[in-house]
């Protein structure tokens, strides 16, 4: 069996960046599985599809033209979408297309598919409870809703983006409610996870941690 770790926990903990790195250190895929929701979401905006109609956006999901390049470049029908999926509007939006069960049915195989030798790390709410709960090793980032926002909020000014502080918060919070309160998949650890509370470290600390747990 294809050796699998599993990265999940809310949104502005990390995890994306840590997968990605642990991925690096072992040679392994990644698969950010958000990124595919996300993909989602805006399909169903651009093609003004109501959010709660379940099965037109699981129909959607089952034939969503998506690519994950080598490079970490997100395609959609071939068009580069990677910057158009990483606003605030897009991760609501997002949540929104992932409250429905049908939807995330049809993006299980999909997920699981991306478990290829010699490995994958997966980052998601997910990944440890419902798509890959034989995962060897699964770990379960969080920190408070402020400290995430203030993650956010210097990712967007690096990137000369506009950002609003309160607003991240709010939009933080709304979004949490959402993954956590969902009736199918919610977010929340899986009972074999090694958890985490990043708040007081650097990425380099929870790396440190995190690979820690993945050679115990
Ligand atoms: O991780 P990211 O912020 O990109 O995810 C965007 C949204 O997609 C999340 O807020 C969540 O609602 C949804 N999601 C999910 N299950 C996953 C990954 C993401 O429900 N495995």
């Amino acid at each position: 069996m294809v050796p699998v770790i599993t990265i999940d926990g809310p949104s502005g903990t990390g995890k994306g960046t840590i997968a990605g790195m642990v991925a690096e250190q072992l040679g392994w895929h990644c698969l950010d599985s958000g990124a595919l929701y996300r993909v989602l979401g805006l399909t169903a905006q651009r093609r003004g599809i109501d959010l709660d109609a379940a099965g037109t956006l699981a129909e959607l999901a089952a034939s969503l033209p998506v690519t994950f390049t080598s490079d970490g470049r997100v395609l959609l029908a071939g068009e580069d979408v990677s910057d158009a999926i990483r606003t605030e509007a897009a991760g609501t939006a997002a949540s929104r297309v992932a409250v429905h069960g049908p939807v995330r049915r049809r993006l299980l195989d999909w997920q699981r598919q991306a478990a290829r030798p010699p490995g994958l790390v997966a980052d998601g709410r997910d990944m440890g409870t419902v798509v890959f709960p034989q995962a060897q090793v699964k770990i379960f980032l969080d920190a408070s809703p402020e400290t995430r926002a203030m993650r956010r909020y210097k990712q967007l000014k690096e990137k000369g983006l506009d950002a609003n502080l309160a607003n991240l918060v709010e939009e933080i919070r709304l979004r949490d409610d959402r993954d956590r309160n969902r009736s199918v998949a919610p977010l929340k650890a899986a009972e074999d996870a090694f958890v985490l509370d990043t708040s007081p470290f650097s990425i380099e600390e929870v790396l440190d941690r995190v690979m820690k747990a993945v050679d115990a």
